[in-house]
């Protein structure tokens, strides 16, 4: 049962702007000074109105949302202890309440007051939602996985469990690690994030027979869209779920070597794909295959003229075959240079560009809304 729904019809109070008197136009302190002021006057008009109810939570909402925590957590707590009070609005006074300490930080005290409206409407959409975003941001990835699983969303119970796996990986907790993320993928078999898990745990092992077997596997299973994530995820050379830099250090070619070309190979049995024929070009780079990658990302300007990445990756290897001056040559480095710092993803949701993969968007919170920026204009 949705416990919004009795609160959706009046949403439009908390949207509408309190009047300001002020007639200083643009003055933005007095403005919020005569918002607040609306507000605490309408807080006390429609207090103890039984049929105000929904706008006095409302009022709180407003509060809230000018990071007046306290103000709203009162008005809140004025209801719950209201005689009388119906259990659903009881529940709604007391899940705006663990929306409030939430957005103070107040995380345990969230969690009171979210299972105490748990426990009267049971397994609402909004309030597992809410326990269960709260226990991934305070890396309680069990929890989280719990909420999920309950709300029957695969894809962020599989990434919470791929968290959990990764955790076990580094307290050298192999065992516990490798179910936990034998469970992800029967929960969810394309997530993205537990294959690559999977296939950087193995490559690190040097197990290569594996490798092989289970890369061919991800790239049948995740989404076409999102099969870039996992060769971009095994070249970072990074932890699949850190904020570490990608490519940071020296790769160690000649024990990656035989991996990359368990890549190649699988790509090019594969249908075409621009996105993926640019990673096999850069594989093969990697492996000293000059000629080879040229030709591969030749392979991706057919398929896509506008395909920035692979012309600045060819201009690059053609510049060695000229008779450039040196004034002219820097010139040119400093511009492959700048174009190669163009940040290669992007959000399909709210265009936010970053150069490192991403499951969840850092700014709109999306789930797996990363997409190449095959164009640059993208
Ligand atoms: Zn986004």
């Amino acid at each position: 049962m949705s416990i919004l729904s009795v609160f959706k019809k009046k949403k439009t109070v908390s949207d509408n702007r309190a009047p300001s008197y002020s007639s200083c136009n643009g003055r933005e302190n007095s403005g919020l000074a005569d918002t607040r002021a609306a507000i605490d006057e309408l807080s006390k008009v429609v207090k103890d109105i039984p049929e105000a109810v929904e706008i006095y939570l409302a009022l709180g909402n407003l509060y809230r949302s000018q990071g007046e925590i306290e103000r709203a957590a009162q008005i809140r707590n004025s209801l719950i202890v209201r005689p009388g009070l119906a259990p659903e609005t009881k529940a709604r006074a007391l899940y705006e309440l663990g929306r409030d300490f939430n957005r103070g930080g107040f995380l345990d005290r969230a969690v009171n007051a979210l299972e105490k409206a748990h426990e009267i409407v049971g397994d609402s959409p909004e309030i597992l939602t809410e326990l269960a975003e709260i226990s991934a941001s305070s890396r309680e990835f069990e929890n989280a996985v719990f909420y999920y699983s309950k709300l029957g969303q695969p894809v962020q119970e599989a990434h919470y469990m791929s968290r959990l796996a990764e955790d076990d990986f580094n307290a050298g907790e192999e065992a516990r690690a490798n179910r936990t993320l034998k469970k992800a993928l029967k929960i969810s078999p394309y997530s993205v994030e537990s294959w690559l898990l999977v296939l950087t745990r193995l490559k690190k092992e040097g197990s290569l027979d594996k490798f092989t077997k289970k890369f061919h596997t991800a790239l049948s299973q995740v989404p076409v869209n999102l099969r870039f994530v996992i060769i971009e995820g095994l070249l970072a050379e990074s932890l699949v779920f850190g904020d570490t830099p990608i490519n940071k250090g020296e790769p160690d070619i000649e024990r990656n070597q035989p991996f990359y070309e368990v890549m190649i190979d699988e790509i090019d049995k594969s249908d075409p794909d621009v996105i993926m024929y640019y990673y096999g070009a850069r594989l093969l780079q990697l492996c000293s295959k000059q000629d080879d990658a040229s030709v591969w990302l030749e392979k991706t300007l057919m398929l896509n003229q506008n395909f920035w990445l692979a012309r600045l990756e060819l201009f690059n290897l053609a510049q060695g075959q000229q008779q450039l001056t040196a004034s002219f040559k820097n010139q040119l480095d400093f511009f492959v240079n700048i174009a190669r710092k163009v940040q290669r993803f992007t959000c399909s949701s709210c265009g936010l560009k970053r150069d490192r993969i991403f499951f969840i968007c850092p700014r709109c919170r999306s789930w797996h809304s990363i997409t190449f920026r095959k164009e640059l204009n993208q």
